[in-house]
């Protein structure tokens, strides 16, 4: 780990620790939520004075907005490589976009046993399929379940929130369209770390959250093929959503739907949490993908030569041939419970980390950490000095743990 591949902000709040002394806090969330970028609030606060209607409004702020809304979707489309037949619906999140292919999914859903719940449990009917020891075993396993009985949809983590294995979304897609299923990627833990070309992978379907992508909260995106989402009933049925509307001599409502997007984005959008996402695009797509993947890279595997120093230490993977990680790393220490351990960082020490089961709970449980774990997770902004940090902490910590416990 170098320098910092981005300036992210809030690298330089303080806190006061449990022994008096006041010291800089060291993020290690990034996977739960990113810190915003400094281009990227700019951007924001240039659009923050035009509060106005985005597509009602005669006016020039409206007009401003219209504009900035449309533009940003267009940065989502080019960011992620889609093609004409795709589209782009602004939601509130991953757990949204995902909620929103579901409800226009025409058909099964298979899933695999390490997805977060946001990507399992939106899907009405679903199977989920045990994973393998190995990726190429679990490929294997995944073709006999689609040609035993076709599904519309393959739904799968581009990259685990648990262990940032990442998975090989092209060869997935591939494998999806041999059995005349489509792909959705869950993209929440993957775009921010790697560039994903739906088009050159075969995606049919990405989604993912701006608060995870350096942007501040607000704004998710599902990006896809439009025939599934101009067919279903809105999603978010409301004003926007329609062309006319008018009431019957029975009392019923005749209404003409617009076509995706705006079918499904009923109301009066999220115009800063778009423009957000879309700077954040921009931002992500200027930096050298081999150089973030670097950083990716040279942070886990200091954390994981940390780790691995500290004793009675097992860090979570689900396969022994992933070769490519994000900068994600769950572990779990012997006989300690990992939400003490993710408190006595944040008091003691001022480093944040995460403890629990990360909406998860069937891969923990394949994991054999039905208890949780503690993740460490990496991103832009992170140095050298914070991994050590990190480790440090963690070695006083597990000690004095240790000696309560023997105490
Ligand atoms: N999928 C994955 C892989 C995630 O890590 C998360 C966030 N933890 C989600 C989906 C849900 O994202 P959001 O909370 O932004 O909806």
């Amino acid at each position: 780990v170098s320098t910092p591949l981005a300036a992210v902000l809030g690298s330089d709040h303080t806190v006061r620790c449990s022994d008096g002394t006041v010291r800089r806090t060291i993020d290690l969330d990034y996977a739960a939520s990113a810190p915003a970028l400094a281009a990227v609030v700019d951007r924001v606060q240039e659009v923050v004075p035009f509060s106005a209607s985005v597509h009602r409004g005669s006016g020039h702020k409206s007009a401003v907005c219209t504009e900035a809304y449309e533009a940003a979707r267009r940065t989502v489309h080019a960011f992620c490589g889609a093609d004409d037949e795709d589209v782009v619906v602004f939601g509130r999140n991953t757990t949204d976009a995902l909620n929103l292919l579901a409800h226009c999914v025409p058909g099964d859903v298979v899933v695999l046993d390490v997805e977060h719940h946001a990507n399992l449990l939106p899907w009405r009917r679903r199977r989920v399929v045990r994973t393998e020891g190995t990726i190429a075993a679990t490929l294997v396993r995944l073709e006999a379940v689609l040609s035993a009985k076709p599904a519309a949809l393959l739904a799968v983590t581009g990259a685990s929130n648990v262990t940032g294995e990442v998975l090989p979304i092209a060869e997935l897609a591939a494998l999806a369209h041999r059995h005349g299923a489509r792909i959705l990627v869950d993209g929440a833990q993957l775009v921010p770390h790697r560039r994903v070309d739906i088009t050159a992978a075969g995606v049919d379907y990405l989604a993912f959250s701006g608060h995870k992508l350096y942007a501040p909260f607000g704004a998710g995106v599902l990006v896809g093929r439009r025939d599934w989402l101009d067919a279903a009933d809105p999603y978010l049925a409301g004003g926007g959503a329609t062309s006319g509307v008018s009431v019957l001599t029975d009392g019923d409502v005749d209404v003409r739907w617009h076509p995706a997007p705006a079918r499904h984005e009923g109301g009066t959008p999220n115009l800063l949490g778009a423009v957000a996402l879309a700077a954040a695009c921009e931002e992500i797509a200027r930096l050298d993908p081999v150089a973030v993947a670097a950083h990716d890279r040279a942070a886990t595997d200091a954390v994981v030569r940390g780790l691995t120093r500290t004793g009675g230490v097992r860090v979570l993977r689900v396969w022994d041939d992933s070769d490519d990680v994000v900068g994600i790393v769950s572990f779990t220490v012997d006989g300690v419970d990992p939400v003490v351990v993710a408190d006595a960082l944040a008091r003691d020490h001022a480093v944040a980390v995460r403890a629990g089961k990360f909406c998860a709970h069937p891969l923990l449980a394949r994991l054999g950490a039905d208890d949780g774990a503690v993740r460490v997770s990496v991103g832009l902004g992170t140095t050298a000095a914070d991994v050590e940090a990190f480790l440090d902490a963690l070695t006083v910590t597990c000690l004095s743990l240790r000696r309560g416990v023997a105490a």
